[in-house]
């Protein structure tokens, strides 16, 4: 399963107004599509499972299906907290090794939309190689920080971020649900700002695409259903080389300290090809635990052997 039903557009608080667009393409040269999402209001997530055989798909439902199971969901209230969030995760994960004997697992990234002493935020959520961004007030950057090989060997200043895009190990997951190892998420809670575009999507996005190219989309596509089928047309077009899933949400009506609704400027207009496979799955890992954070975990690879993801 491939996607849980969205609701769009959405408008739950008298204020804040989201619209979302979203897609999921198997690409061109993957039998199956093992990613799986969710967009419906408050919560717009990927998931990237990692196992073959469908493994990886059954994987990354059952995370989007306990992500559904919030009770938030069906109340579109906007309480659900990062204890929550990763509550539900464990219970994925857990789920996940019941049915594959811990031989398959998946990337979670997205965002929740939550609000705190009645303002809005993005609570970011990651695990994994998937990502979300966010193009705000013309600024546009990567939230989330990848649990993988190539983002250590970039964070210890061994390779830059340029080399890492095709890098041999870029594929080499360091945590990931379902596979026993590393299963804590990172979060990060963003206010939410006029205008605002969140982006969340599974590597066969970002392995195809710049993150120049993906800005240049996003900021000049009004419509977030236009702008995520264009993303996933141009991804297509590089090559289309593993799943490739898309969301795209605007914020609009984001209501200011002062209780008003803001009209801020909209986006500033000018601001590998493997699969993913455990590490422990891997030939050979050089791990570096990041600073702060406890270890070294799981897994995520591709490289040449791939037994996994076909
Ligand atoms: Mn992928």
């Amino acid at each position: 399963m491939n996607q849980e039903p969205a609701s769009v557009p959405s408008t739950v608080q008298p204020g804040l107004s989201l619209s979302c667009g979203y897609g999921t393409d198997r690409g061109l040269r993957r039998e199956l599509n093992e990613d799986s999402y969710i967009a419906s209001d408050p919560v717009f997530a990927v998931a990237d499972g990692m196992g073959g055989h469908e493994a990886g798909e059954v994987a990354s439902g059952m995370c989007v299906r306990a992500l559904a199971a919030i009770p938030q969901l069906a109340t579109g209230e906007r309480s659900v907290t990062a204890a929550v969030l990763q509550q539900y995760l464990l219970q994925a994960d857990n789920s996940i090794r019941e049915a594959t004997g811990a031989r398959a697992g998946t990337t979670l990234t997205g965002a929740v939309v939550v609000e705190q002493m009645g303002m809005p935020y993005w609570l970011v959520m990651n695990i994994g190689d998937s990502r979300t961004y966010r193009l705000s007030q013309g600024r546009f950057e990567q939230i989330s920080v990848d649990h993988s090989e190539v983002q250590e060997l970039v964070d210890a200043g061994e390779i830059t971020a340029q080399e890492a895009t095709v890098h041999p190990r870029r594929h080499v997951v360091t945590r990931a649900l379902g596979t026993g190892d590393e299963t804590e998420a990172d979060y990060w809670l963003l206010p939410v700002e006029e205008g605002d575009r969140v982006l969340v999507c599974s590597d066969g996005l970002t392995g195809e695409l710049t993150d120049e190219h993906i800005l240049r989309v996003l900021s000049t596509v009004g419509h977030p259903q236009d702008a995520a089928d264009a993303l996933i047309q141009a991804a297509l077009r590089s090559g289309g080389s593993d799943n490739i899933t898309v969301i795209v949400v605007d914020a609009r009506n984001v209501l200011n300290d002062a209780g008003a609704a803001t009209t801020a400027p909209r986006h500033d207009p000018d601001a590998g090809h493997e699969d993913t496979l455990p590490r422990s799955q891997a030939a050979q890992s050089a791990t570096q635990p990041l600073p702060g954070q406890s270890g070294e975990a799981a897994e995520h690879e591709s490289g040449e052997p791939h037994h996994d993801r076909h």
